[in-house]
């Protein structure tokens, strides 16, 4: 099985570090290099892989410098390899990946950026979304369009329920408060803004998130069509 351990790092960036049992290690999305390095030498870890989910900044900044702590290698999007330096290991939907004896999946999900990918492990139930899905909420479509992003997200919709969340940002109470506007009706969402809104008021990190909840309370995936997804982007982008 794989453990993984939330590095918050920047404004509202979400890190994470991979432990499996049989001692590998990765890190995903070093947004800062300085703290993934100070929080692996802490846990006297070396990883053996970085995993980048696409090329914004806030996602690779720390890709140099946890590589040259750890000597590992980097795997990323191969769509976004002129934008990404020092990519070792190119990605896409046909790769076969393994990280800790488990098969890792790529997923391609456009639409935040034109090669943004997320990856998927089935035996640990284990899904890092990137800026893709968030829980309850999506990214803001920077390269794609409205129907590449509801094309993505229903790849993600149909993961088994039970599989664990891990996205990266923090920006769950106000994407509560804007599925709450949207559907104000729906309990289901109503009782997680509740719990949401308590969650961050001790401070702690929502995530993860499961995509049974998301399925029920993330309006973005319950969207029955590209047009009704992307009035709701549009909404969401001048809540
Ligand atoms: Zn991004």
């Amino acid at each position: 099985m794989i453990s993984v351990t939330l590095v918050p790092v920047l404004e509202d960036n979400y890190s994470y570090i991979l432990t499996a049992d049989n001692g590998q290690c990765a890190v995903i999305d070093p947004g800062d290099g300085e703290e993934l390095v100070r929080v692996l030498k802490q846990k006297s870890l070396i990883a053996d892989y970085i995993f980048n989910t696409h090329h914004h900044s806030d996602h690779v900044a720390g890709n140099h410098a946890v590589k040259s702590y750890c000597k590992c290698k980097l795997i990323g999007p191969e769509s976004e390899m002129k934008r990404i330096a020092s990519i070792d290991i190119p990605v896409n939907a046909q790769s076969a990946l393994t990280f800790g004896g488990e098969d890792v999946q790529v997923i391609e999900t456009p639409g935040h950026t034109s090669g943004h990918i997320c990856f998927y492990f089935p035996d640990s139930k284990i899904l890092l979304s990137g800026d893709t899905l968030f829980a309850m909420g999506c990214g803001r479509l920077f390269e794609g369009s409205a129907e590449d992003m509801y094309t993505s997200l229903q790849k993600l919709k149909f993961l088994p329920g039970d599989t664990r969340v891990y996205c990266g940002h923090e920006y769950t109470l106000a994407n509560a408060q804007f599925c709450h506007h949207a559907a104000p009706d729906n309990q289901d969402i109503t009782n997680r803004l509740k719990e949401i809104k308590k969650i961050r008021d001790n401070g702690a990190p929502t995530i993860p998130s499961t995509i049974e909840e998301e399925t029920k309370t993330n309006v973005f995936l319950m969207a029955k069509s590209a047009e009704e997804f992307a009035s709701l982007r549009t909404q969401k982008d001048n809540f």
